[in-house]
């Protein structure tokens, strides 16, 4: 009768107390190769989720420490692809909640995308509602064949200022089909006046770099589409400026035009490698009677050589590929292995394969702008350029209306990767909460930042711990000695804040936040041990009776296995038991 009314009052008990702390859970997301359909069902037996394919066969499947042990005695092949899915996925999670959710572009007079007079009103709307003064006036870098300016717009903290900050440009419609490149592009630069004061990290990403834009490359093929859309109500498929090639004072469609991505002045007409560049004018990739012919390509190469871009992306529909240089001919640059390695950043979102143009799409193309970018530098740099060819194959030229927010949304990242990666950009590779005693009080945060952008920091590094203060815990007062300047990244790994975390108990919601010179970069968030008495079971920072009844309730139950059943092993003999009890209700007799 005792025990039967023991479990009644600790069942009534129980259903009035929080529910535990769940202990940390950690998932990785893994390849595993060689899994034939046995495996396969052994796995789904084993309760291993397949979430999907790796480009090259393998499956994704979602795993712990152990199942992964079992999956390799099995005989299977198994990578690690993401070390803590979880955490990722709530990174993830996080950068996009405090997005505001604009309206999507596709409302345009040109069967949803817009017109070029669309385009230069979007911009003008954009400026005029810019409430933190991040974009710039539309600036004129020249005039096209018909006179149509050509202009571009700078967003960063500064637009009207040269700020010695990374510089990228991003540009859209040289190809004047190429419709989809020039909606994306606009949802882009919209993202980040909307978000920029709203979302920390598009304020820290617009404060740190100094972004270009030039979404209309070629204003007079553009307008030829919109002429023939009004006047047929089909979609136009020009794709040239509107070079009069046989001076006839007319436009004529199979004889006019030059392809302005085949007019830059690198490897222009190397009849070596001439397969999808012409001398024919009536060819739609006419490369032009020379080289940079074109006044569209003489203004880029200004504005581009007076600048220093460190990074580039040039969009164009379609093909659903990131490509990067040498495109004039089957050739692997000397950063090769840098491209492969940002191309799989900046890709992470979109699915998109890269590669050079022959790895990519097939075909070589000479005298185009991404090859130009990076190579024909002596005046002004290197820059590390792409090619973006947004879109399926399947929707080609203009695909339908309904494709342009699913195209703007799924591109999103690869655009803000790229401002990212265009300078210093950290990651943070791990991080450890070390005591520097069993018993002390005193933190060492360990941790390990590396670098995914294309250049080195260009003023200090500075790591600063936020912690949302709790109880007696005191940040400010706490880190020792103070902000941590790390003088190269790769840090060495002795780089390590020393928290002292006398009077915290429990967890803290934190943040390492990274900063190259006054600029913040990135924070990282994750949970700050504080002091935790061994008697606190449920981890709330205080030891009290919802300890007692977490003790028996794992008495009560069968007992649990691995690091949750040793936290309730308080005498440490190796066994939960009515001893352990006794040790708990001693210490809360003390209070
Ligand atoms: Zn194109």
């Amino acid at each position: 009768m005792a025990a039967l009314f023991f479990f009644y009052w600790l069942g009534e008990a129980l259903a009035q107390a929080p529910s535990p702390d769940i202990p940390a859970m950690t998932w990785r997301l893994v390849e595993v190769r060689g899994a034939d359909q046995a495996a396969q069902r052994l796995m789904a037996g084993a309760g291993i989720e397949i979430v999907g394919k790796e480009s090259k066969g393998g499956l994704q499947a979602l795993v712990n420490r152990a199942q992964q042990q079992w999956l390799d005695s099995l005989g299977l092949f198994t990578r690690v692809l993401i070390e803590d899915y979880g955490r990722w996925l709530a990174e993830r999670n996080r950068a996009e909640a405090g997005l505001a959710a604009p309206q999507d572009l596709a409302d345009g007079s040109l069967g949803g995308y817009f017109s070029p007079q669309e385009i230069l009103a979007f911009v003008d709307s954009l400026i005029a509602g810019d409430t933190h003064g991040i974009i710039s006036d539309t600036m004129i870098i020249g005039f096209s064949t018909w006179q149509n300016p050509l202009w571009v717009v700078k967003i960063s903290a500064a637009p009207n200022a040269d700020q010695d900050l990374p510089e990228v440009f991003f540009n859209s419609l040289i190809h004047a089909r190429e419709a989809m490149s020039g909606m994306v592009l606009l949802y882009f630069m919209r993202y980040l006046v909307d978000n920029y004061g709203v979302t920390d990290s598009v304020t820290d990403l617009v404060d740190s770099r100094e972004l270009y834009f030039m979404p209309l490359v070629n204003p007079d093929g553009y307008q030829i589409n919109w002429d023939n859309y009004r006047n047929t109500g089909g979609f136009g498929l020009w794709r040239k400026n509107a070079r009069d090639n046989n001076n006839n004072g007319a436009l004529d469609q199979l004889l006019d035009g030059v392809d302005l991505n085949r007019n830059f002045p690198f490897q222009w007409g190397n009849i070596d490698f001439d397969y999808s560049s012409s001398s024919n004018p009536g060819s739609d990739s006419y490369r032009g009677a020379s080289a940079a012919s074109e006044p569209e390509t003489k203004a880029l190469i200004d504005f581009i050589n007076k600048r220093s871009f460190t990074a580039a992306i040039n969009l164009h529909t379609y093909s659903a590929v990131l490509i990067n240089p040498f495109n004039y001919r089957d050739l692997r640059t000397p950063d090769s292995l840098l491209y492969d390695r940002l191309a799989g950043l900046l890709t992470a979102g979109n699915g998109y394969g890269h590669g050079n143009a022959i790895e990519t799409l097939g075909y070589p193309a000479n005298g185009e702008l991404t090859d130009w970018e990076y190579a024909d530098s002596a005046s002004r740099g290197k820059i590390m350029s792409w090619t973006g060819e947004i879109g399926a194959t399947k929707n080609g030229f203009w695909p339908a209306r309904t494709e342009i927010p699913l195209e703007q949304k799924k591109n999103l990242a690869m655009l803000a990767d790229l401002a990212k990666i265009a300078g210093f950009w950290p990651t943070l590779d791990s991080l450890a909460q070390v005591r520097a005693q069993p018993d002390s009080s005193r933190l060492h945060l360990r941790f390990r930042l590396s670098n995914l952008g294309i250049l080195p920091n260009r003023e200090k590094i500075t790591v600063r711990l936020k912690v949302e203060a709790g109880g007696e815990f005191n940040p400010q007062d706490s880190v020792s000695p103070g902000d941590l300047s790390v003088a190269a990244v790769p840090p060495s790994e002795r780089d390590s804040l020393l928290v002292d975390l006398s009077g915290s108990s429990g967890y803290y919601p934190a943040a390492l936040e990274v900063y190259e010179g006054g600029r913040k970069l990135r924070s990282f968030a994750f949970q700050l041990k504080g002091n935790l008495s061994p008697f606190d079971l449920t981890r709330d920072g205080k030891t009290n009776i919802f300890d007692l009844l977490d003790m028996l309730r794992i008495l009560a139950s069968d007992q649990p296995t691995g690091a949750d059943w040793s936290a309730y092993d308080l005498n440490h003999d190796g066994k939960v038991t009515v001893l352990d009890l006794i040790v708990l209700l001693k210490d809360l007799a003390k209070k």
